[in-house]
């Protein structure tokens, strides 16, 4: 089954806490401390898998959760750190962040693998944190947190050149006829849910990758019908062939079929529209008219624009050649990089805090705030001065320290002790 957008959500694992401990041997009563460090949370990995084609198994499965590293241990043990979690996907795959639309990867090109979320690193045990004033610290750091998004998936096909048209014209046929690939043919519009990709080999060595961009139908780019769904496939082709039913065999005027097209592609994304583009008048062997040829009538009407009209027939295979080599020409003039987008979102910026390991214990109806970054900051922060005084109670409130403070129960008046120092506790 195809399917080429899934929405999914992901998340690293969490970091393992740091942790407390001491060292107990016999005959020495006071031991150091000897926690060990946590160990590191896996990472959500996105890696291109080139037998995939679709990213249908993403509708079934549509949460993935690496997993959290490992708490240190006693006697300096470190945790275990956890395994990545790697999830394939079809190369061609854009992953979006879902609310913003912006892209964060796209596997495509030379990227075969992405870190998407990284996991947390482990927290230090208590054994880093012994210092001259502080010889049985109490506390370790906890791990970093875990990242978490929802991501849209999206498979953008990646072809050179990409075959619009309204259902019918003939896309398939003229897709199975010039390239190894297998579409299904037939007399009805939408039978074609997927892009067929083919890969056009010219006897003088050239060669393409050609795309069938099926179900684009008036109103596409508003939304209605399937078009829309298939619009993002042509986004990566440098040049599109327009495919018209020249012997207008539904009823319907192949010149204004073809501004109808444009005029969707248009809507849809202006700098779309505005790729190189040929028309390939076909289905020439159902032409019969005695009037005016209507390929002429195509011609006369495009060619003046810089459109080249090629006349065709996907049947009896007229005109084929000729459209392919002057493709391949037209080709070979353009950038051979191919198409694709540039990275907008950095998940984890906004996440990444530093964890400062510290205790809060009530002692004596105090409450004593204790841990090695605050002992230096003590030092060096002069709470005499007003600045010094406010940058103090900002770092109090950014460490989480307040919140652990009123956690603890803290009233207002109550004292808090912080090694040398000690304040009371009012509400700002
Ligand atoms: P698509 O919807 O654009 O992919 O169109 P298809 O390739 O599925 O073709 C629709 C119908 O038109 C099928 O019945 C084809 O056999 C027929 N068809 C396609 N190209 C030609 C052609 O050049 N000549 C004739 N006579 N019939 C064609
Ligand atoms: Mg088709």
């Amino acid at each position: 089954m195809f399917a080429d957008r899934a929405k999914i959500y992901i998340r690293s694992g969490k970091g393992g806490d740091g942790h407390v401990s001491f060292r107990r041997e016999l005959y020495v009563p006071n031991g150091g401390p000897d926690g060990g460090d946590g160990g590191r949370g896996g990472d959500i990995i996105f890696e291109v898998d080139e037998g995939l084609n679709t990213l249908y198994d993403f509708r079934h499965k549509t949460k993935f959760t690496a997993k959290n590293g490992e708490e240190g241990g006693k006697r300096r043990c470190h945790g275990k750190n956890a395994q990545d979690l790697i999830l394939k996907v079809p190369e061609g795959t854009i992953i979006k962040e879902a609310e913003s639309g912006k892209v964060i990867a796209d596997m495509s090109g030379e990227n075969k693998r992405q870190v998407i979320l990284k996991g947390g690193k482990g927290g230090l045990g208590n054994m880093h944190f012994a210092t001259s004033t502080m010889q049985v610290p109490k506390y370790a750091q906890p791990g970093q947190p875990a990242q978490e998004l929802w991501v849209m998936l999206e498979l953008k096909v990646i072809a050179d050149v990409g075959l619009v048209g309204f259902p019918n014209v003939g896309k398939s046929t003229l897709l199975s006829r010039v390239t190894n690939a297998n579409p299904k043919i037939a007399n009805y519009h939408f039978t074609t849910i997927n892009p067929n990709l083919g890969v056009v080999d010219l006897p003088n060595g050239d060669g393409f990758v050609m795309a069938d961009i099926p179900g684009l139908i008036e109103g596409a780019s508003e939304g209605l019908g399937l078009g829309h769904e298939f619009l993002r496939h042509i986004e990566r082709t440098k040049m599109m062939i327009h495919v018209v039913d020249a012997a207008g065999t539904e009823g319907r005027d192949p010149v204004e079929d073809i501004y109808k097209i444009n005029a969707e592609l248009k809507s849809y994304n202006p700098e779309i529209a505005s790729r190189p583009q040929v028309i390939a008048a076909n289905k020439s062997d159902l032409i019969y008219t005695e009037d005016e040829d209507p390929v002429e009538r195509i011609r006369k009407e495009f060619e003046s624009q810089g459109i080249k009209v090629f006349k065709i027939s996907g049947v009896s295979g007229e005109g084929i050649n000729e459209l392919l080599y002057y493709v391949a020409e037209q080709l070979k003039t353009m950038d051979q990089k191919p198409i694709t987008f540039e990275q907008e979102f950095f998940p984890g910026d906004e996440l990444i805090h530093e964890n400062l390991p510290y205790t809060v214990e009530v002692v004596d109806g105090m409450y004593v705030v204790e841990g090695p970054k605050i002992e230096k900051m003590l030092g060096y922060t002069n709470l005499d001065s007003e600045k010094g005084f406010l940058f103090f109670q900002k770092f109090l409130k950014n460490t989480g320290i307040l919140a652990d403070l009123e956690k603890a129960g803290i009233q207002e008046g109550d004292t808090v002790k912080m090694y040398g120092l000690q304040f009371d506790y009012y509400k700002e």
